[in-house]
C-alpha cells in the first residue's frame, strides 16, 4: 500500500482538532459514498480510505503513531532503537458494514460509526448530536371576538440552525464560512399559518410538532414549536375561562325599583330583567352567553350590576330625593 495522507484524504490540516476531524469526515463521507457515485469505479475504494483516515486520525494513539511515521501499513523506516513496534489498526471500515447496498440512511450510518468509535477522546460532543431541539414558544394575541370563530392568523418565527456550508464549524479549510460568517448558525424566518378552531382560550398551546428549534448536533429530533394563546384586553369584557364577565351601570332608583335593561353581549344586545332592589355588586348569570368552549357549548355571560348615585339633579329631581329621605324617617 503507498503512502496515503490521511489528512489530505480527510482534507483537513495537520493541526486538525478532534472536532474539526469529526466534522471532516461527515462532510466527506456524504460526498464520497459510493451509493451517490455510482459512475465512479472507484468510488467504494475512496470510501474505504476515508473510513481508514478517521479510524487513525480519530484515535490519539494511532494519530500520534501515524504522525511519528507519516504512514501505516507502507514502508517506513522505524527510528533507531525502535522494536517490535505494532500497529493494530483492524479492518478500515469497510462501505459493506453500513448496508449502502439496501438503500442507504445517513442517520443510521453515522450511528453505526459512533457505536463502534472508542470513546475516548475527542467524542465529547457525541452525545450532544443526538440531543433533541429545544421547543420554541410563541404568544398569538386573540381579541374576545375571534374566539367565537374559527381564526387563522399568519405568525413569523426565526429558527436558528447550525449552518450546513460548515457543519457548524464556522470556517471551512481555515476560511470562514460565507453562509453563516463564521458563526456556524443561521437564522432563517419562517411563516405559519395557525388555525386557531373555536372553543380554545387564552392560556391553551397549539402544538406544532417538529417546527421548534433543530436538534444541537443535526442529528437528533427537532423541537417544537408551541403557540400560547393570549387574549387581548376587551374594553367591555373581562375573561375568566370560558365565562364574560361585563359591568353594567344603574342608577339608584333603577336598582331600587328593578326592571327591563339592556345588556351588550357578544352576540348583540340583550334584555335582562333586573330585580328591585338590587345591590351594587351583585352579579347576575347569563347562561350560554360567554365564549365557545371545546367539544361544544358556551360559557356564560356575567352581568356586574354597578349602581350608581345621580350627580348634577335638577331642581325637581333633588325635591323628589328629599321626599324619598322623609319617607325613610
Ligand atoms: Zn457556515
Amino acid at each position: 500500500m503507498p503512502n496515503k495522507d490521511y489528512y489530505d484524504i480527510l482534507g483537513i490540516e495537520r493541526g486538525a482538532d478532534d472536532k474539526e476531524i469529526h466534522s471532516a469526515y461527515r462532510r466527506r463521507a456524504r460526498e464520497l459514498h459510493p451509493d451517490r457515485n455510482k459512475h465512479d469505479p472507484k468510488a467504494e475504494d475512496k470510501f474505504k480510505e476515508l473510513g481508514e483516515a478517521y479510524r487513525i486520525l480519530s484515535d490519539p494513539q494511532k494519530r500520534r503513531q501515524y504522525d511519528m511515521f507519516g504512514s501505516v501499513g507502507g514502508d517506513y523506516a522505524p527510528p533507531p532503537g525502535w522494536s517490535g513496534a505494532r500497529y493494530d489498526f483492524g479492518e478500515p471500515f469497510a462501505p459493506e458494514d453500513f448496508g449502502y447496498s439496501q438503500g442507504f440512511d445517513f442517520d443510521a450510518l453515522f450511528d453505526d460509526i459512533l457505536s463502534r468509535m472508542p470513546r475516548r477522546g475527542g467524542f465529547r460532543n457525541v452525545r450532544m448530536t443526538y440531543e433533541r431541539g429545544s421547543d420554541i414558544e410563541v404568544e398569538l394575541p386573540l381579541t374576545v371576538e375571534d374566539l367565537f370563530k374559527s381564526a387563522t392568523r399568519q405568525i413569523r418565527i426565526a429558527v436558528t440552525r447550525r449552518c450546513e456550508g460548515c457543519e457548524g464549524e464556522g470556517r471551512i479549510s481555515g476560511a470562514v464560512c460565507r453562509e453563516c460568517s463564521g458563526t456556524g448558525k443561521v437564522t432563517r424566518r419562517k411563516a405559519y399559518k395557525i388555525n386557531v378552531p373555536p372553543g380554545l382560550g387564552h392560556g391553551d398551546v397549539i402544538r406544532l410538532a417538529g417546527q421548534g428549534n433543530p436538534s444541537p448536533g443535526g442529528m437528533g429530533a427537532a423541537g417544537d414549536l408551541l403557540v400560547r394563546l393570549k387574549v387581548k384586553p376587551h374594553p367591555r369584557y373581562r375573561v375568566s375561562g370560558r365565562d364574560l364577565e361585563v359591568d353594567i351601570r344603574v342608577p339608584d332608583y333603577q336598582a331600587a325599583l328593578g326592571g327591563k335593561v339592556e345588556v351588550e353581549a357578544p352576540t348583540g344586545k340583550l334584555s335582562l330583567n333586573l330585580p328591585a332592589g338590587i345591590a351594587s355588586g351583585t352579579k347576575l348569570k347569563v347562561r350560554g352567553q360567554g365564549l365557545p368552549r371545546r367539544g361544544g357549548g358556551y360559557g356564560n355571560l356575567l352581568v356586574n350590576v354597578v349602581v350608581w348615585v345621580p350627580e348634577n339633579l335638577t331642581p325637581e329631581q333633588k325635591e323628589l330625593y328629599r321626599k324619598l329621605r322623609d319617607t325613610q324617617k
